[in-house]
């Protein structure tokens, strides 16, 4: 007979955990995209903070404000300022904030695409820790950080859930720290 102790139960990693819990969804928005849905990992309760916490630990001290990228941005970005005690400001389609905004355009695969921030949502020199679920084309992460630096603000880092390498999103982000915690 055997018996368990807690010295066998090993701990998955928290790259680990996420290549657990996101959910591989074929064609979907549309025929040829494999989306990584990361909503099985944020109903997790115990894996989602040990995200959060992830995240957090490597911003702690050297970060003023986080930045969620709508939407999905939103979860994780709110849930770490709050972690670290920040504010959190939405980065968000056109439209949709109701101050004054700075507006940055990016290209799309087909065209191109926009998102706003309000244009009074940093302090000067303020360091900004940008968070989205994925890195694919690095199209709205580099159009995020240039909105920080047009806001007069500084891009503490970028750090996501998901980098799909094979996209070479990384290198639209300049000097920017990039942080993925699993990279496919
Ligand atoms: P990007 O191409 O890096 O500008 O990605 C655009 C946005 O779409 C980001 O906010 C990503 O979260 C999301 N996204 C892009 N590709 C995928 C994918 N395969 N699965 C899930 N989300 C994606």
């Amino acid at each position: 007979m055997t018996t368990e102790s807690t010295a066998d139960v090993v701990e998955p990693t928290v790259a680990q955990l996420v290549a657990e819990k996101l959910r591989d969804i074929p064609d979907f928005p549309k025929p040829g995209v494999l989306f990584k849905d990361y909503t099985p990992l944020i109903a997790d309760g115990p894996a989602f903070a040990r995200v959060v916490r992830d995240i957090a630990g490597r911003y702690a001290g050297r970060t003023d404000v986080v930045v969620g990228i709508e939407a999905r941005g939103f979860i994780l970005g709110a849930a770490v300022a709050y972690e670290l005690g920040l504010g959190m400001v939405p980065v968000r389609k056109v439209g949709k904030l109701p101050g004054e905004t700075l507006q940055e355009e990016y290209a799309l695969e087909y065209g191109t695409a926009a998102i706003e921030v309000h244009a009074d949502a940093f302090r000067p020199g303020e360091r900004v820790l940008v968070i989205d679920d994925v890195l694919a084309t690095g199209g709205t992460a580099a159009a995020t950080c240039q909105l920080v630096e047009r806001a007069g603000a500084a891009v503490a880092g970028v750090d996501v859930v998901l980098e799909l390498g094979f996209l070479g999103g990384r290198a639209r982000l300049g000097d920017h720290p990039v942080h993925a915690i699993l990279t496919v």
